[in-house]
This record gives C-alpha cells, sequence and structure tokens, in this order.
C-alpha cells in the first residue's frame, strides 16, 4: 500500500463573501492524494471543484481546516514560500492552455523557468526535453496558433512539468478539445504518471477523462459525496471500439 500522501485536506471551508451573498463553496472537504496517483474531481458545475483545486494548491487561502502538502502545511508558510513552493513542487494546466501567443512553444514552456532564475541555456535545453517527453520537439518553434487544440494542451503539459513537480493540478483540460485532442490530453497525462510517477489531481466533467483516472472524486455543494477507485487496467480510448 502506497503511504505516501503528497496532499492531505482536512475539515477544509471555503466561503466567498461578496458582501450581498455569502456562498459556501467548500463545506468540510476531507481528501488524500497519494504520490504517484491520478485523481478526477468530478461533479455539477459550481459544486466547488475550481475552489477545490484553488485552495488545495495554494492560490487560495481557506477559511476552516487544513491543507497540507507533502507534509507541509500550506497556512504554515508565509505568502512568498507558498509561492516559491508552487513554482518549484507544482504544474497547472487550465482549460484555455493559457499559453502566450507571442511566443513560440519552447518559449512557452520554458518562462517558468526563466521566472524561476533558472539560466537561460539550461531553462532552454529543459524546455526542450519536456517538449520531447510530450511528442512536440518538432513544433518548438511554432507559436500556439500554428497547433491543434491537443498540441496546445501538451505544450501547457510540458510547461506543467518543467520543473520537475510532485503533483500537476489540471482544470478541466479537455473542456475546450474535440474528442480526438480529449484524447491525446488524456492519454499524455496517463503516460506521464506510468512512465514517471507524475501525480495529477484532474478536474473534469467528463466520465470518459474520469474513467482513465486511478480514482473518481465525486462533489456535490462544496462536499465530496463519494469516491470510486477505477479498475486497475485503465479503460484506455482505443480500447472502447
Ligand atoms: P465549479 O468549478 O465546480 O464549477 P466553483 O468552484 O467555480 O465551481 O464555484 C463554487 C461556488 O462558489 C459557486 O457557487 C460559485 O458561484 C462560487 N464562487 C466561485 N468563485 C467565486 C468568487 N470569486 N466570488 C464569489 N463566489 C464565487
Ligand atoms: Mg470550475
Amino acid at each position: 500500500m502506497d503511504t505516501d500522501p503528497i496532499v492531505e485536506a482536512g475539515a477544509v471551508y471555503k466561503t466567498y463573501d461578496t458582501g450581498s451573498v455569502r456562498v459556501d463553496a467548500l463545506r468540510g472537504i476531507q481528501l488524500r492524494v497519494d504520490r504517484g496517483e491520478m485523481v478526477a474531481v468530478m461533479g455539477p458545475s459550481g459544486c466547488g471543484k475550481t475552489t477545490l483545486l484553488n485552495c488545495l494548491s495554494g492560490l487560495d487561502s481557506i477559511d476552516g481546516g487544513e491543507v497540507r502538502i507533502e507534509g507541509r502545511s500550506l497556512a504554515s508558510m508565509s505568502d512568498r514560500q507558498r509561492t516559491d513552493y508552487r513554482a518549484r513542487r507544482m504544474g497547472f494546466v487550465f482549460q484555455f492552455y493559457n499559453l502566450m501567443p507571442v511566443l513560440s512553444a519552447v518559449e512557452n514552456v520554458e518562462l517558468p523557468l526563466l521566472v524561476a532564475r533558472v539560466p537561460m541555456r539550461d531553462a532552454r535545453r529543459r524546455a526542450l526535453e519536456a517538449l520531447s517527453l510530450v511528442g512536440l520537439e518538432a513544433r518548438a518553434r511554432h507559436v500556439p496558433d500554428e497547433l491543434s487544440g491537443g498540441q496546445r494542451q501538451r505544450v501547457t503539459i510540458a510547461r506543467a512539468l518543467v520543473n520537475d513537480p510532485a503533483i500537476v493540478w489540471a482544470d478541466e483540460p479537455t473542456g475546450d478539445l474535440d474528442s480526438e485532442g480529449a484524447d491525446e490530453t488524456v492519454e499524455l497525462m496517463r503516460r506521464l504518471n506510468d512512465e514517471r510517477g507524475l501525480t495529477f489531481v484532474v478536474v473534469t466533467h467528463d466520465i470518459s477523462v474520469g474513467r482513465r483516472m486511478d480514482r473518481i472524486v465525486r462533489m456535490l455543494d462544496g462536499a465530496v459525496v463519494e469516491e470510486q477507485l477505477m479498475e486497475v487496467t485503465h479503460v484506455r480510448a482505443t480500447d472502447a471500439a
């Protein structure tokens, strides 16, 4: 049994208070993610999936409970330490790529390294390695507009793993893709998990994405209502026909 948790969340509460409206977005979340796991977070729109991801990754603060990442309480870190920690140990993939349109694929991928003050030549080498891991070394000089949706999402995945993170957070990574692009993206995440043990937490409302993870965590109204372990042999798109 794997007993190496990356994420441990206990009794996590998050309330948005806009003055006129109070929204209890997270209501006592209990969740653990082990190293090397792939977890899907599913549930209807507005149930708190994005809030959960933002709170577990320290992008947003919580109003109750505790989040520990690799054994360290997020609350015990200063803002600066949290930001540093995110830059060094976490990768992020969002629905709309968030790639810089004027930068080439390799320039987009090396950006987080340059921000983390990695010397330019090392950054370029590591960015090219990451692009080759996602099978896009031949597209390194292309700008996002010259790539398909699936390829763009592979560039963002390369960018997410260029820091060699402990965990990658993905929020609806296939939400803007056709089924081919979605398959390409999920297969890539699955392969990076198999080959490199990369841990993923993937918010999705696509059950065909969820089924290819190790576990599905279902949310409703800010709470985890069900956890479902998937078969050890993963359902792959190619088996479906
Ligand atoms: P999901 O990602 O599952 O669609 P969210 O986490 O985005 O859901 O939102 C959960 C709830 O919190 C929703 O009711 C949403 O309207 C509310 N919410 C999210 N972000 C904010 C915010 N910045 N201010 C106020 N309410 C918010
Ligand atoms: Mg969301």
